[in-house]
């Protein structure tokens, strides 16, 4: 029944050492995570693997303008790593950094055998130099135009919009984002990998096409598409441009060999940091990683997002296969996520913050379960939606899974002492063959990373099991003493269908599985441990006293998610103040005692505009705020949500003008991103919430104008 024993190296995209993991990164480790979980429940062998990429000039300057060193902030940043990790159970062996000594060696190693390849270039090029900066400009601080697509503000090395990867010569219109200055093409010598060599062209067609060990494809149908567009269809020799890979001095990153003033451009050594993780994994095992790395049976597997296919599915692959090593059997791919809709994203401060959501309270498991039912193969995206979030954990893994522990511990407690029937799994089990068959499928999900379909097919069958316990109806049984041992074989059967389920649904839930484990006295759940095939003995004897397993969610905890705590201070009634009546902010919230007074310069900072009301409505499932769509003279609109709804009928707003903060940071609530806010007078009277009024502007004033 069991396969032989696999030995996996698996590793998640390496985050850039520059802030803190958002809820991307977050998923991503979540999936990667559950797959592993369930890789070593089968037996086998998994060795998962995580690090800082923490070269490059954007940390560089980063660090700069904080007065510390490259090393300093990068540390800074690691140490923060080990709360999300922890609070979300993901079971990485070990978290490395780029800037590493094993990543240096390898790197230099690799760099070497794509020389003696004849595969280094060293070319004159002309490159970007900002003369107000002095210096040469990184590609992240150039922006332009995409020569590809045309989209405005891309980066100098790629295009978030088409995906293109390029040089910073080739941007349209492009600017320095350090002085916004026009910079100056100034020549220095350069390292170019060749990959528009004949032999990388003819590699990664094969590679890209292939299939792994077990015959699946390596790369998903839509990726190796894309791959396939990059690859161009070989006609006249493949379209794929030689890469350069040198960044000159200063910069943080690892020296090339025999090149001084040179180091290696961070996409260099940055996935060489999987290799460098695993190094120092081995050595802190006592593991050969020699040994380990150049075995064939050892499988790599890379879990990463849509965003960096092109440098893992072709400059990776061809990096490994000329400087020495084995290439990679699979590079699973997957979507953004997006909250309610939303794409998340940093630099607009919008998305869910994984450490608040620990902070407040919210269970990790949750969101394993949530994320784990939106995920399949496909790179799709996934998106995060507070009704759904409720629904899925409450109506499913409480109300389906968790209370079928609780119904039937309750009888086994109190009428048999803790102890199950003892029933062996057999023919005469009406969950038997049903629960063989489930096993099975839901092995295969995951698999293939079709976690969804694994928890759809564990609810079905979450079903069935509580259609059972109903059927037989306990509560009946229990009161008549000649049915008492049909009263033990239903909850005796219903608890092992629990235990069963626990086990299938312990990749995702793992702190769960550990309580139930407690809960039967079973420790260290595989998936062995099954015991559903007949014939075979249940490995629970008993259980302990039932303590609830999980509670529900409090949609209530999704107004601390998504907003800031509520200002500290009692309201001052009574005293009439003019009060952002945006973004959610309560009425009241100013500290007793006059404001501290304020400067002239300080007031410039608030950007107050006229605004034209283009639209307004009801934000369904808020009873406190309208949705406000806002002409503020920009070319486009903006959406602003207000806690007015009690004091205005959306009706009635549409066409006045009103006065806007114009600058405030744009933020993230539950029923999409509110990118200003709406000034109002209240009383500060939380009785009476309609006693509240818009500011009015002037018949004349147009959208746009600044209130000075
Ligand atoms: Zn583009």
């Amino acid at each position: 029944m069991t396969a032989p024993a696999r030995t996996l190296f698996v590793t998640t995209a390496l985050p850039y050492a520059n802030g803190p993991f958002h809820i991307g990164h977050i998923m991503e480790y979540i999936q990667a995570d559950i797959w592993v979980r369930f890789q070593r429940m089968r037996g086998h062998t998994v060795h998962f693997v995580g690090a800082d990429d923490a070269h490059g000039a954007p940390i560089m300057i980063a660090a700069e303008k904080e007065g510390l060193s490259p090393q300093d902030f990068v540390a800074r940043i690691a140490a923060g790593r080990k709360a999300y990790l922890d609070g979300f159970h993901i079971s990485f062996d070990h978290w490395h950094s780029t800037d590493s000594p094993e990543n240096t060696e390898l790197s230099q190693s690799i760099y070497r055998g794509l020389k003696a390849h004849g595969l280094i270039d060293v070319r004159r090029v002309e490159q970007f130099f900002d003369p107000v900066k002095g210096m040469f400009l990184p590609d992240r601080y150039i922006k332009g135009e995409c020569p590809a697509c045309g989209a405005k503000d891309q980066y100098g090395d790629s295009c978030e919009a088409c995906g293109s990867v390029y040089s910073p010569t080739e941007l349209k219109n492009p600017y320095s984002a350090l002085s916004g200055a026009q910079p100056e093409l100034r020549s220095s010598d350069h390292y170019f990998f060749r990959l528009s060599d004949p032999r990388c062209q003819a590699f990664l067609r094969e590679w890209t096409a292939g299939t792994d060990r077990h015959g699946e494809p390596r790369l998903q149908p839509e990726v190796l598409a894309k791959a396939q567009e990059w690859l161009g269809d070989g006609a006249e020799g493949g379209s794929l441009a030689d890469w350069d890979i040198s960044r000159d001095a200063p910069y943080f990153g690892i020296e090339i060999p025999d090149a001084p003033g040179k180091y290696f451009y961070v996409w260099l050594d940055a996935p060489i940091g999987y290799l460098a993780s695993l190094k120092a994994h081995c050595a802190k095992r006592g593991i050969d990683f020699a040994a380990l790395l150049a075995d064939p049976a050892t499988e790599q597997v890379h879990f990463i997002g849509k965003d960096i296919i092109y440098f893992h599915v072709l400059f990776w692959p061809a990096t490994l296969k000329f400087g020495g090593h084995k290439t990679p059997d699979r590079v699973n791919v997957h979507g953004f996520i997006t909250v309610s809709g939303e794409k998340m994203s940093k630099s607009r401060g919008t998305g869910i913050s994984p450490l608040r959501y620990l902070e407040i309270g919210m269970n990790p498991e949750w969101l394993r379960y949530y994320i784990a039912a939106k995920l399949n193969a496909r790179v799709e995206d996934v998106d995060f939606n507070p009704d759904d979030f409720v629904a899925r954990v409450n109506s499913d893994l409480v109300g389906k899974y968790v209370n079928i522990a609780s119904r039937a511990a309750n009888f086994v407690n109190r009428h048999f002492d803790g102890k199950l029937a003892a029933l062996a799994a057999d023919a005469s089990d009406p969950h038997a063959a049903r629960a063989a068959e489930l096993e099975a499928a839901v092995a295969a999900a995951y698999e293939g990373r079709e976690f969804g379909r694994a928890i759809r097919l564990v609810m079905a069958y979450a079903d069935e099991v509580n259609q059972y316990f109903d059927a037989n109806k306990p509560w009946e049984l229990a009161k008549d003493p000649a049915r008492r041992d049909a009263l033990h074989e239903v909850c005796s059967r219903c608890l092992l269908a629990f235990h069963r389920m626990t086990i299938l649904l312990a990749p995702i839930l793992p702190a769960t599985a550990a309580r139930v484990e407690a809960f039967f006295g079973t420790p260290g759940l595989r998936w062995d441990d099954l015991g559903v095939r007949p014939g075979t003995a249940s490995p629970a004897r008993a259980i302990g006293r039932y303590e609830h397993l999980m509670t529900r969610v409090d949609p209530k905890s999704f107004d601390a998610l998504f907003e800031p705590p509520a200002p500290a201070g009692a309201p001052d009634a009574g005293a009439a103040a003019v009060s952002a009546a945006g973004a959610g902010a309560a009425p009241s919230g100013q500290p007793p005692g006059a404001p501290a007074p304020l400067s002239i310069d300080e007031f410039a900072k608030l950007d107050l505009r006229v605004a034209r009301i283009v639209a307004a409505e009801a934000v369904e499932g808020s009873d406190k705020l309208l949705r406000l769509t806002l002409d503020l003279g920009e070319g486009r609109t903006r959406t602003v949500f207000s806690g007015i709804k009690a004091a205005y009928e959306p009706d009635r707003l549409v066409g006045r003008m009103t006065v806007v903060i114009a600058n405030l940071a744009p933020r993230k609530m539950k029923f999409g991103i509110s990118e200003g806010m709406v000034l109002s007078a209240s009383a500060d009277d939380p009785a009476q919430p309609a006693a509240l009024f818009l500011l009015d502007v002037d018949e004349g004033a147009r959208p746009g104008m600044k209130v000075r």
